[in-house]
């Protein structure tokens, strides 16, 4: 049997965020490429997970979830965005927003579907659609005059939007660029896929780290966008505990009897400790994600002042913990490899934009994660500065 290995990926390579954090170990860079913080999750937090860890629950979670942190987050969702969810049939707890996000697409994609994602996208979005069997369509960012500010081309989605468009994958507060949606944005998209029978798929894991006063408008809190969404969302970055993996899926019943048809086959149930651990704190600190806005405003205005001295050119985030920068007055260079020449030479780690996009919308630009130690951040943009 000398068969050769017919790849059903042929063209994925390594993640951009395991390259580039290898590089940055290898060479002993700050790393501020992949995105995770340097902060411990909250200790209530993680003393209710231990305490659950050697109270007995350790085995089998239900399926869908343990109805404790389903309950939590369904009062959560009516807290923040005024929606009563249905806790028995349109919650899922998954592993990350990651399982999520594949089972949702494996649940809703079938052979030669067109499957919509927003440029620069999420690097999972793409192959769990390939594995489905459907075909990814690409809808670039607009990048408005000021050359900073990223928004949606609702003009462009109308146009991409076909017959055969089965989902689109939408991801505000977006990660990279840190994009938010207003609520005449939602109201646009509904428009657009009033009488259309695309599904939407709502990645919203930066839900709770939105600025300058900004609230985030979840598909969950919009009486007609809801009807048609699958809304993935994480606690990684909400507890500062991205290794967790532990996230959730909202979506109305029928969506979800299928979510959970793949989600049962892909890992059936999740941490059952890390569950109930979540679950009390979630009751325990409702308002815990309500400090992250300033918690994480402090870190980008600080990042962003230390680096008003360098060649880099910007604008403030508005959302997310990733800062996008120009560097089109230093280098005219490829922005992979002066990313991975600045990790080695400079000792500071970067994400490339163009690696999220099917065409190089985000010319000179790179994405630096701001989620670290004052004194992290410091040193890093003193190496910037010298650039
Ligand atoms: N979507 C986006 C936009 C992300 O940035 C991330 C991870 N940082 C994920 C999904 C995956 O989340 P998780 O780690 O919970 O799987
Ligand atoms: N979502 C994180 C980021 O954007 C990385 C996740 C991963 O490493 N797969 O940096």
């Amino acid at each position: 049997m000398n068969r050769s290995l017919a790849s059903k990926l042929p063209d994925v390579g390594t993640t951009i965020f395991t390259v580039m954090s290898q590089l940055a170990n290898d060479v002993g860079a700050i790393n501020l490429a992949q995105g995770f913080p340097s902060f411990e999750p909250p200790k209530a937090l993680t003393d209710r997970i231990s305490y659950h860890l050697n109270h007995g629950a350790n085995q089998y979670a239900p399926m869908a979830g343990i109805p404790a942190l389903r309950a939590a987050i369904a009062e959560m969702t009516l807290r923040l965005h005024g929606r009563a969810v249905d806790v028995d049939n349109e919650i899922t707890v998954c592993t990350g927003a990651t399982e999520g996000l594949f089972s949702a697409i494996q649940a809703v994609v079938h052979r030669g579907d067109e499957v919509i994602v927003v440029d620069p996208a999420y690097d999972s979005y793409e192959p769990a659609v390939t594995l489905a069997g459907g075909i990814t369509r690409h809808v670039p960012l607009l990048i408005a005059d000021n050359g900073h500010d990223f928004g949606m081309d609702w003009q462009c989605l109308k146009d991409t939007i076909s017959d055969k468009t089965r989902l689109i994958v939408m991801n505000f507060p977006h990660n990279p660029t840190g994009a938010i949606l207003t609520s005449d944005d939602l109201d646009q998209l509904a428009d657009i896929v009033r009488d259309t029978n695309c599904l939407l798929l709502s990645d919203e894991v930066y839900e709770h780290i939105v600025f300058d006063g900004e609230k985030h408008q979840s598909f969950s809190g919009h009486d007609e966008l809801r009807e048609r969404s699958l809304v993935v969302a994480s606690f990684g970055k909400t507890y500062h505990a991205t290794g967790w993996k532990l996230g959730y899926c909202i979506a109305p019943a029928a969506l979800s009897t299928e979510f959970r048809k793949v989600h049962q086959f892909t890992t059936f149930s999740v941490s059952t400790p890390m569950q109930h651990g979540i679950a009390d704190f979630l009751i325990s600190d409702p308002d815990f994600a309500a400090n992250l806005p300033a918690f994480y405003e402090d870190k980008r205005d600080r990042f962003c002042r230390l680096l008003e001295g360098s060649r880099f050119r910007f604008r403030p985030a508005r959302s997310t913990f990733f800062q996008i920068v120009d560097y089109g007055e230093i280098s005219q260079e490829n922005d992979l490899s002066l990313a991975k020449k600045w990790t080695r030479e400079i000792g500071v780690a970067s994400i490339p934009l163009s690696v999220f996009s099917e065409t190089p919308i985000t010319g000179t630009r790179l994405r630096f994660c701001f989620a670290k130690a004052d004194a992290t951040l410091d040193d890093a943009a003193r190496r910037l500065c010298k650039l």
